[in-house]
């Protein structure tokens, strides 16, 4: 696959604000890539700069190896799919998905075959006379993606567009716009500030923070392997330790848990570890394993999983969590219990 979109060393300020610093960023053709970051990072600004409503302070971005600088949005190969989603509601469906194709002044077969063709690969044939206010939240959103993919974009921009569905709808609709999207084949670069919607949805995830990049990789790589503490804090649930000390293999929280990592190359001012990372009473055998013993403060019932708060030292709420399944049936809080931790799951961070 070649690359589509390569954005270089692309910064945006307002006055002396950097919203975007020195991002890089290639997508292939055909990619879902999110850029997820929390609010106030700068993803807006970024697709705004990509779309040509904002212009770039420094730095490009290349749509199939041509700049697009000093093209005007409406001559840009792209098409954006905005959170308030923008349809018009005095007109019909039909009306809304052609209403691009008749500014651009294609004929009328042309426009019947793309409209028609269009919602029904969204699923809406037969709402073609339909008013925007007779559909459900999931049909408005899906007028709104044919309206966008009618005009044939290299690259559809999306501006969260499931932040205004309720949570079971915006489930189903994060399945079904990952499937449109391989059915299709278009390019699709998603702004979103929940991860769930990231990691499900994407090829690739790009987590933005303060204006930069931190990260940009599979879901699967950013949840094993977070290459900041930023990251570690952000892509799925994780325990936070300030790091006071290291002495030899030896890590000494702020809180004064004094835990084992052997071969850590460099000092470390954060750790993290996964709540599933945890065993709870750990076969004699098992090797490379931190070992210790807390409290259970609290055990939360929570469908699939159940989760405890243990307390370690003055390390008062590491969550703990383990599957149905796992053998601390019968412990309750109050009760002291022996855990273990894999080396290679206590990720330490310079910063
Ligand atoms: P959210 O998820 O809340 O929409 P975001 O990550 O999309 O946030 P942006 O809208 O890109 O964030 O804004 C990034 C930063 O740039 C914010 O601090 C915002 O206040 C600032 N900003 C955005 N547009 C302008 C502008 N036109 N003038 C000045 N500052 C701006």
């Amino acid at each position: 696959m070649s690359d589509i979109l390569q954005i270089k060393n692309l910064s945006k300020h307002f006055g002396d604000f950097v919203a975007l610093d020195n991002i890089n960023l290639t997508v292939k053709e055909g990619e879902f890539v999110s850029v997820l970051g929390p609010s106030g990072c700068g993803k807006t600004t970024l697709l705004r700069v990509i779309a040509g409503f904002i212009e770039e302070t420094k730095g490009d971005v290349l749509i199939k190896d041509k700049s697009l600088k000093g093209i005007s949005p409406e001559n840009r190969p792209v098409n954006i799919v905005f959170q308030s989603l923008a349809l018009f509601p005095m007109m019909n469906v039909y009306e809304n998905v052609a209403f691009g194709l008749k500014r651009k002044k294609l004929d009328k077969d042309e426009i019947d075959k793309r409209v028609l063709g269009m919602l029904s690969r969204v699923g809406l044939e037969g709402f073609e006379k339909k008013k925007i206010n007779e559909l459900s939240g999931g049909q408005k959103q899906r007028v709104a993606i044919a309206r966008s993919l009618a005009m044939k974009p290299s690259i559809l921009l999306l501006d969260e567009p499931l932040s205004a569905l309720d949570r079971k709808l915006r489930e189903r609709m994060k399945i079904e716009l990952k499937e449109l999207q391989k059915e299709i084949g278009t390019t699709f670069i998603y702004i979103t500030h929940d991860q769930s919607e990231a990691l499900v949805m994407s090829n690739r995830v790009a987590v933005m923070n303060k204006g930069r990049l931190e990260q940009v990789d599979t879901p699967v790589n950013l949840y094993k392997h977070p290459g900041t503490s930023f990251v570690a804090g952000f892509v799925g649930e994780n325990n936070r330790f300030e790091v006071k000390e290291r002495s030899g293999n030896q890590i000494t929280t702020k809180s004064g848990w004094v835990l084992e990592k052997p071969d850590l190359e460099f000092e470390p001012k954060v750790m993290f570890i996964r709540p599933e990372a945890f065993i709870v009473e750990p076969a004699k055998e098992l090797n490379d394993l931190y070992r210790f013993e807390g409290f259970i403060t609290n055990i939360l019932f929570d469908g699939a999983n159940t989760k405890m708060s243990i307390s370690v030292a003055n390390e008062r709420e590491i969550l703990v969590s383990l599957p149905q399944n796992a053998k601390f049936q019968g412990l309750k809080e109050g009760d002291k219990v022996k855990l273990g931790v894999g080396y290679n799951n206590i990720k330490c961070y310079k910063e």
